[in-house]
């Protein structure tokens, strides 16, 4: 059963098998990441390109590892490094590099929507690695997988996502994609960090009240602030932020019962999670990178198929 898009641009044009699909392919993955030899010739044939114009760590590396364990040719496009220095347009860099025979993007940019208008003038297939604000698709099925990993489904379960939900596209990714395998979803953060029509726009639940969304949730993915995308104040001090929504153990010890706390990264230690509560047995933060690699490669594998198949 191959997937019902060409493109990953986003989970909200994903289905549910869709999603599934992409999970019983990341376990078999990841079993091969767990044998001595973590390398399949899978995709030997195939040339992929990480085209970044934002910056990125975990996931441009997590990428690269992808492809390689897949046995793909890979290259790395660097915005700073390039031609886009000195004027060219997107789609000219684009049609540079899949003059060379590239068979599939993985695109990172500043911009929401680049790889959406990126697909409609290219042949290859294009793997959204965070398109500003919008989605960061790879990062929300890395995430559910990690919640599936963990608590054996995620359907029915009760997912707090804190912080700063207005900018971070991994709080957009992930409400599309825990709706979708039937999760409940609540927000919680500052109310100028939440978009005003959140609720009814995307079926979840708001709250302003850290300790009020952590006694109701199974699992809370807490985000990182997105200064970087914020050009006004938006709360008084860092220092603010974490007295009414860090989380620290003394919070977490006086709930009622052991939540699992995850975060994309990277993290702000000390602003949303102290440092005793991002290294504690209930954080699940570095197995969201293992899973990272698997998920990445279903991915790869699933979308190069489709390709194969047009
Ligand atoms: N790494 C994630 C992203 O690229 C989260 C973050 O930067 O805070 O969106």
């Amino acid at each position: 059963m191959p997937l019902s898009v060409k493109h990953l641009l986003g989970i909200k044009d994903l289905t549910l098998q869709d999603i599934e699909l992409i999970f019983q392919t990341a376990d078999n993955f990841k079993e091969v990441l767990k044998r001595p030899i973590k390398k399949v010739p899978t995709l030997r044939d195939t040339t992929i390109v990480n085209l970044f114009f934002e910056n990125s760590t975990r996931t441009r590396i997590s990428f690269e590892l992808a492809e390689k364990r897949l046995s793909a040719d890979v290259i790395n496009f660097t915005a700073s490094a390039s031609s886009v220095k000195k004027g060219e347009t997107l789609i000219d860099t684009v049609n540079n590099i899949l003059a060379m025979k590239v068979d599939l993007v993985i695109m990172r940019h500043s911009a929401c929507g680049a790889p959406h208008f990126l697909s409609k003038h290219i042949q290859a297939a294009i793997v959204n690695a965070g398109d500003g604000i919008n989605e960061h698709p790879t990062q929300a099925l890395l995430d559910s997988f990690s919640i599936r990993e963990k608590l054996g489904d995620v359907k029915g379960k009760k997912v707090a996502i804190v912080g700063d939900i207005t900018h971070s596209r991994v709080a957009m990714s992930n409400i599309y994609c825990l709706k979708k395998q039937g999760a409940e979803v609540t927000v919680v953060g500052p109310p100028t960090l939440i978009p005003k029509y959140m609720a009814e726009a995307m079926g979840v639940n708001v709250t302003y009240n850290l300790r009020e969304a952590l006694e109701w949730c199974d699992v809370a993915n807490v985000l990182r602030i997105q200064l970087e995308r914020q050009n006004m104040p938006l709360f008084s001090s860092l220092r603010e932020y974490n007295l009414f929504y860090g989380i620290s153990r003394e919070l977490l010890d006086g709930l009622h019962k052991e939540i699992i706390i995850m975060h994309p990264g990277p993290i702000n230690r000390g602003v949303e999670l102290n440092s005793d509560v991002a290294d504690s047995k209930q954080s699940i933060i570095l197995q969201q990178v293992e899973n990272g690699v698997a998920i990445r490669m279903a991915v790869l594998y699933l979308i190069a198929g489709k390709k194969a198949e047009n």
